[in-house]
């Protein structure tokens, strides 16, 4: 049995497939040093650049026209013969095709360097060689799932470009590293795929084998079945409405139509950087509103509350590069976004803005990572002059949670994003798997921080939701509510299990769960004394 955390409600059982990584590429040689010459190593060059070539083709046919656009403009640049002249040089130098073909990348890069203009070329340039290295070294940079079948993925962790090949025969997620609130708990939440993630000992599992992940049980079981799954509290919905109100989290057009399956009141936080993450370069208004106007169609009836791009380095966008790479704490660009590419904030608001027109949807637009009233008041300023919107932030500093009693006036509401705020009050990577415990949402701090945050809101009349994964947890949200939270948004995989015990419980018994858990000085002793008054 291996231990780690959860995440949903659902157990999988499934045979093992590992994801191996081969981050680095092998280190360019002389061509002598693999008894090959300048000639075999110009016709593999051939072969692999045509292989990559044929790939860009195959993403561009799935691809909509503008992405299609932009492969194929990859492609040119890749069959270029200039470059290709370039790496000939470097091969009747003695250098192998992968180092000759890096280096004349490199090469046309500081040519290219300095332009500003140029940069997304640079990068581009980059990564082709990259693909072209890997291919040479036999190394694939795709997961390559089957289509069929009930697997268990097992890696370290997986990132945005990951989670996006995941096909229908992923019913498992275990991974290493990562946390309860990292991307591919997330995404796992959001497909409804069972997953424990931070699993540290789970670099043992060997392909083939048969597990259950158990995430209600926080573990993955070898040679386990559904029978030992440990099954989710099951709440018996006796009021026709929850206490608060319940929405979905969305990211995609996949995301909200299976949000409108459920009984969401709208969407509580829609991750806007969703749609940006393969993008190499900023799209258009005209594309950014077809985007918009799609999903709020799609969207469940209600309120469509969108947040403004998200950049991190959990969710990098490339257009929107982080200004340096840290090894040492997670870095969000957060406000920094509105300070150093306003435009590019602008055309987003605009394109909800017409995206709201075309729909006849409401919507709300709120900011990520604000860290003072300032910032809030610029953001809102800037959404009013531009759209018909309720404004508002996201309240996930240590900073702006003490300040909310200075937003009166300035936000119509307030979202707490649990997953942040934990990272940031405990002082914590919520990617880092040691740091599970100090972000679950039963700490003692975060929960009388949240019950600060939905006092101060209420006294400026501003409306509170609760939009982090700590909302997803069913027995939770019946705290939240006790708090004084006005809404919660959850993954649409479980809004209707959190709906259920919202609609189990009246306010005061709520309120009397919320007081339990705030005189608690443990979340282990938090959760049990919640679970034991409720059983009462
Ligand atoms: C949060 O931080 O709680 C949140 C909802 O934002 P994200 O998980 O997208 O950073
Ligand atoms: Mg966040």
């Amino acid at each position: 049995m291996l231990e780690g955390h959860g995440v949903g409600l659902n157990f999988a059982v499934g045979t093992v497939w590992r994801v191996f990584r081969h981050e680095t590429l092998p280190e360019w040689v002389k061509s002598h040093t693999t008894g090959t010459d300048a000639a075999d190593e110009a016709t593999a060059l051939r072969a692999a650049i045509s292989s990559v070539a044929s790939d860009l083709d195959r993403l561009a046919a799935g691809a909509d026209q503008t992405s299609a656009e932009i492969f194929e403009a990859l492609k040119i640049l890749l069959e270029d013969e200039e470059l290709f002249g370039q790496a000939q040089e470097n091969l009747l130098e003695g250098w192998s095709a992968a180092g000759a073909f890096g280096m004349a990348v490199n090469t046309f890069c500081e040519l290219l360097s300095g332009e500003s203009t140029l940069e997304e070329r640079v990068a581009d340039l980059q990564d082709l060689s990259r693909r072209v290295q890997a291919k040479l070294a036999g190394i694939s940079l795709t997961l390559d799932l089957p289509a069929t079948g009930e697997i268990i993925l097992v890696a370290e962790d997986f990132s945005p470009a990951d989670t996006a090949q995941f096909t229908s025969a992923v019913v498992g997620v275990i991974t290493i590293g990562g946390g309860p609130t990292s991307h591919t708990s997330i995404i796992c939440r959001a497909k409804g795929i069972a997953a424990v993630v931070a699993a540290t000992a789970a670099s043992d599992l060997q392909n083939g084998q048969q597990v259950l992940v158990d995430p209600v049980g926080d573990r993955v079981v070898v040679g386990g079945n559904a029978n030992q799954a440990t099954r989710a509290i099951e709440f018996k919905a006796g009021n026709s409405e929850p206490v608060i109100t319940v929405r979905a989290n969305v990211g995609n057009l996949t995301d909200a139509a299976a949000a409108a399956r459920t009984s969401a009141q709208g969407v509580g936080l829609f991750r806007t950087e969703l749609l940006y993450l393969n993008e190499k370069l900023q799209p258009s208004v005209q594309r950014q509103t077809t985007a918009y106007a799609e999903i709020f169609a799609a969207s469940p009836a209600g309120p469509v509350v969108v947040r403004t791009i998200d950049v991190a380095s959990d969710k990098p966008v490339a257009f929107l590069p982080l200004t340096h790479e840290t090894t040492l704490a997670p870095e969000s660009l957060g406000y920094r976004v509105l300070q150093e590419h306003r435009e590019f904030i602008q055309s987003q608001l605009e394109s909800i803005e017409t995206a709201r027109r075309q729909t006849g949807r409401e919507v709300w637009v709120m900011a990520p990572m604000i860290s003072s009233a300032a910032e809030a008041k610029d953001f809102c300023d800037l959404a009013r002059s531009i759209g018909d919107f309720k404004v508002g932030i996201m309240v996930e500093t240590p900073s702006i949670a003490s300040e909310i009693n200075r937003l009166e006036g300035i936000v119509d509401f307030v979202s707490i994003g649990t997953n942040d705020l934990s990272q940031y009050l405990f002082s914590v990577d919520r990617l880092n798997p040691a740091h599970g415990k100090l972000l679950s949402p039963w700490q003692p701090k975060l929960i009388s921080t949240i019950a600060q945050i939905a006092k101060d809101a209420l006294a400026g009349a501003i409306a509170v939701g609760v939009c982090g994964e700590a909302a997803s947890d069913p027995l939770f949200a019946i705290v939240l509510a006790g708090l004084g939270v006005t809404s919660v948004s959850a993954s649409p995989s479980q809004v209707d299990s959190v709906r259920d015990a919202l609609a189990s419980v009246d306010i005061e018994t709520a309120k009397m769960l919320a007081a339990r858990a705030l005189a608690a000085n443990s979340p282990e002793s938090a959760k049990a004394q919640v679970l034991a008054a409720l059983e009462d």
